[in-house]
């Protein structure tokens, strides 16, 4: 802490010395903004979780803008960085090597290439044994990080995934279609659907592919601690990926988004959710589909940015 009447600190993104270091405040309107006011590095150097953007919106099939999204998250991140997260006994900067590893830029001119392109900057950060926080980026994103996380697991993921759609729709050979990804995940063997669940559904798909579903009307009526009970006994002991489509929450609490679909959560209500998912085996987490350009009074990137605060508690809740 600074001592009483001299400044406080500025630019902790390229000031702070990192490692375990904890929250540290710095004033909310000022300084380089990194995810959480961690440092940013290309290196992974005693890193345990690295953020990680992918300003990527060329799979969305409603309005696109989610390529703003890392830059959004990353700003909102700093009205909350100021003090430790709500709601959990303990710092999770205290007990994790949090570290901004900055964007991923992919050939925007060459669909075709992007799947390959983001896998291959995931890879080192996966073997490495480090998790990652993807900042999308449209939903689509998260496809090519699960092919990199499983490759380094080894074995098929539980996912959790908070969502408006099921992104189970059938889809085609090679496309690139954020309604779509998780039905190539489910034949692929990337993700394990019987060790797979969806919370906040509310658009039509009658195919579950055998994933456990929990629709927005199920979330809005049961308490967070049973819908976290029923996620436990889904996903069990098995290695897990959580992502976070923003469009789960109600367009009323997220309207920054591309396809928002009313009957959705509240912000509170997931978070109390995220909050009662302590001891899950997460792996890596992504937070996506942040559209700024649709948002208001920062509203939605301050929701992702609480969101993907709380995925790393979850995750420090086990490193204690
Ligand atoms: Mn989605
Ligand atoms: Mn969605």
């Amino acid at each position: 802490m600074a001592e009483p009447g001299s400044p406080p600190p500025v630019d902790l993104a390229f000031t702070r010395e990192g490692g375990r270091d904890g929250t540290i405040a710095e004033p909310t309107f000022s300084g380089a903004m990194s995810f959480m006011r961690r440092r940013y590095t290309k290196s992974l150097d005693g890193a345990d979780v690295a953020v990680v953007g992918i300003p990527f919106d060329l799979a969305t099939t409603g309005r696109p803008g989610a390529r703003y999204g890392p830059r959004a998250v990353r700003t909102g991140s700093a009205m909350i960085a100021w003090d430790a997260v709500w709601g959990w006994p303990f710092d999770p900067f205290d007990r994790l090597s949090v570290i901004d590893h900055g964007d991923i830029v992919v050939p925007y001119g060459t669909p075709r290439d992007v799947v390959g392109a983001i896998e291959k900057a995931f890879a080192p950060i996966h073997r490495a044994g480090v998790a990652s926080l993807m900042l999308g980026g449209d939903h689509f994103c998260s496809y090519p990080v699960l092919r990199s996380l499983r490759a380094s697991v080894g074995e098929p993921l539980a996912l959790i995934h908070f969502d408006a759609h099921s992104d189970t729709w059938p889809g085609r050979e090679h496309e690139i279609d954020h309604g779509t990804m998780f039905w190539h995940a489910v034949r692929e063997g990337i993700i394990d659907p019987a060790r797979s669940i969806q919370l906040g559904i509310r658009t039509n798909n009658a195919d579950t592919l055998g994933l456990t579903v929990l629709t927005g009307d199920d979330v809005d009526a049961m308490p967070a601690e049973i819908i976290a009970d029923a996620v436990r006994k889904v996903v069990g002991d098995r290695p897990a990926y959580l992502t976070f489509d923003i469009d789960c929450l109600d367009p009323a609490f997220a309207p920054g988004t591309g396809t928002p679909v009313p009957g959705g959560l509240s912000t509170g209500k997931a978070l109390r959710i995220l909050r009662s998912l302590a001891r899950l085996d997460i792996r890596s987490a992504d937070v996506v589909e942040v559209a700024p350009a649709y948002d208001h009074s920062d509203v939605t990137a301050l929701a992702a940015a609480t969101i993907a605060l709380n995925c790393i508690a979850l995750m420090a809740g086990r490193a204690g």
